[in-house]
């Protein structure tokens, strides 16, 4: 497949599997039953050590939406990490893990490893977030009275509106107050009696347009100046959000040149003491991840191979449709190859994964497979028609 331009299109030549791999899934495979979804931990812990070796002084959150299987949180949580939530369910598999903590370190843990991310809170959430004192983002003014009512025990984080041209998935158009009502904003937070601690922003995901990251910092910096400057209260806190890029093709950019750029602009525009945040999602996850599926039937139409496998866009390929990525479709067969279409298990002809997918000849039973599929994948999947999500199964753990 050529993906050239695309930041998600992933090339044959990245996903081709070594010897030792192919067997290993392989074995996998036959053994605990497909669709299999396969979870390295060790490739999560070299994504985690990576981030941090090239932001050492900034504390990484993981994005519990991208992929959140408790193991995967358990593995961050290991290591240091901290988590952004953006739900009641969500926030309860990071807090799941603090249960046996004495009543202080548990109070400094909600402050230190969780941001409740999602700026839009139901009145129910906010009444049960309140007694945990947690972190919150918000960026209007109807949010700001809700959570004076049903929060008001939570320190808030104003998210901004930021550019996020050329990333493969937007979110300015969802979230963030304009950079120009702002530091209104802020104040009607203080009026209220709440305490703004810092300013949040995301520049869409799988960002490969680094200057998104530029301008947000700039913005940022532009509105702390003058908050201090129009209420005299110091913001201490900025989250820098998700969106950095996986190498899911050769032309993404590497995140070594990222943290070059955004540390030389970090300590130009803030002071030290600023408490820098990020929230990592599709990093952390995404090349930890393999699917292994079976071919379940074949046709021939219009001459063309059309294999069925047991797992599709309703299910751990859904990435294709939420996501914009495409995950090719290999064969741990070799042979001369062909165009072919794969197809997902359900009755719907929207589960379609590719009408052209270079695959030798398959027969039933044989076993297919796509890699880098660990990030919104079987985070969306779902029962459609009976079909439940794909088994998990943990490497390296
Ligand atoms: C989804 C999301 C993230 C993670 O984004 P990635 O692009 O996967 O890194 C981070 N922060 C917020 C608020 C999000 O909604």
């Amino acid at each position: 497949m050529t993906t050239t331009g695309s930041a998600c299109g992933q090339d044959n030549a990245v996903s081709h599997m070594d010897r030792g791999s192919s067997e290993m899934f392989q074995a996998l495979a036959r053994k605990e039953g497909t669709p299999l979804f396969v979870i390295d931990h060790a490739k999560i812990r070299e994504n985690y050590r990576e981030f941090k070796k090239n932001f050492p002084k900034i504390q990484a959150y993981f994005a519990v939406k991208a992929n959140s299987n408790p193991g995967i949180v358990k593995t961050l949580m290991d290591l240091g990490a901290s988590f952004d939530v953006a739900s009641m369910p969500e926030f309860m598999i990071v807090h799941n893990f603090i249960k046996d903590m004495p009543d202080k370190e548990r109070q400094d843990f909600i402050w230190d490893r969780i941001i409740y991310a999602n700026t839009i809170k139901p009145i129910e959430t906010l009444e049960e977030l309140n007694q945990y004192k947690p972190l919150v983002t918000f960026d209007n003014i109807e949010e700001l009275k809700k959570i004076r009512q049903h929060a008001p025990q939570a320190g808030l984080v104003l998210r901004l509106r930021v550019p996020n041209t050329g990333s493969m998935v937007e979110l300015s158009s969802k979230f963030g107050a304009d950079p120009g009502e702002a530091v209104d904003l802020i104040k009607a937070a203080f009026d209220l009696g709440l305490v703004v601690e810092g300013l949040s922003f995301h520049v869409g995901s799988q960002c490969t347009n680094f200057e998104n990251y530029v301008v947000a910092l700039q913005i940022s910096a532009n509105i702390i100046e003058e908050t201090e400057h129009r209420t005299g209260r110091k913001i201490r806190i900025l989250d820098i959000g998700g969106g950095f890029p996986v190498k899911y093709n050769p032309e993404v950019r590497s995140i070594e040149e990222l943290a070059v750029k955004l540390k030389a602009e970090i300590a130009r525009l803030f002071p030290d003491d600023m408490e820098i945040l990020a929230e990592p999602g599709r990093f952390l996850v995404a090349n930890a991840c393999t699917l292994v599926a079976k071919v379940v039937g074949k046709a021939y139409r219009d001459g063309k191979p059309c294999y069925y496998i047991n797992d599709g866009v309703y299910h751990t390929y859904s990435g294709q449709v939420f996501d914009h990525c495409t995950y090719p479709v290999l064969a741990f067969k070799e042979g001369p190859r062909q165009i072919s279409a794969v197809f997902g298990p359900t009755c719907d002809a929207f589960d379609t994964i590719t009408l052209s997918a270079e695959l030798p000849e398959l027969d039933i039973g044989d076993l297919v497979y796509s890699v880098n599929i660990g990030a919104y994948s079987i985070a969306s999947s779902t029962y459609f028609n009976g079909f439940p999500p794909a088994k998990v199964f943990h490497i390296n753990q």
